[in-house]
């Protein structure tokens, strides 16, 4: 029986990017918090999830920019029942899509009050988590209906 199999639900430890390339990039503006996005010098696409080519002309010329941390729900869901074993501690929890004002969209949770109902559509802005002393990831609170 493997390692993993014999663990209680206790000591697994949620999922936690790679911190790695471009993503170790990304996540230590997050740490700092900053919320920044690659932008392409030659056409001004933005793009996330950082990656070496622009996806509208294929320049390898990019910078990071800071976004406003600004969005709206393109889509949601409540999860009940984690496909994460370390997940399951927070349960139900919502997790979304939310489309930044730069355009690009971003897979991420949202944090609620008792009582705050989002919906697609509805405005968020950004919070950083430190979810462990390497690690802090970007989520987000809502700040109005659209
Ligand atoms: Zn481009």
């Amino acid at each position: 029986m493997s390692e993993q199999l014999s663990g209680t639900l206790a000591t697994i430890s949620p999922p936690l990017p790679l911190l790695e390339g471009l993503t170790a990039e990304f996540y230590a503006f997050c740490k700092a918090g900053e919320l920044r996005f690659q932008k392409c010098s030659d056409c001004a696409a933005w793009r996330h999830v950082p990656r070496l080519r622009c996806g509208g002309c294929n320049s390898t010329s990019w910078r990071w920019e800071r976004s406003s941390g600004q969005g709206v729900i393109y889509s949601l869901t409540t999860v009940y029942r984690a496909l994460h074993p370390g997940l399951d501690p927070k349960t139900p929890f919502i997790c979304a899509v939310v489309e930044m004002s730069e355009g690009v969209r971003v897979v991420s949770e949202i944090l609620v009050e008792p009582g705050q109902v989002p919906e697609i559509g509805t405005r968020v802005a950004v919070v950083f988590d430190a979810v462990t002393q390497e690690v802090t990831l970007p989520k987000f609170r809502m700040t109005g209906r659209q």
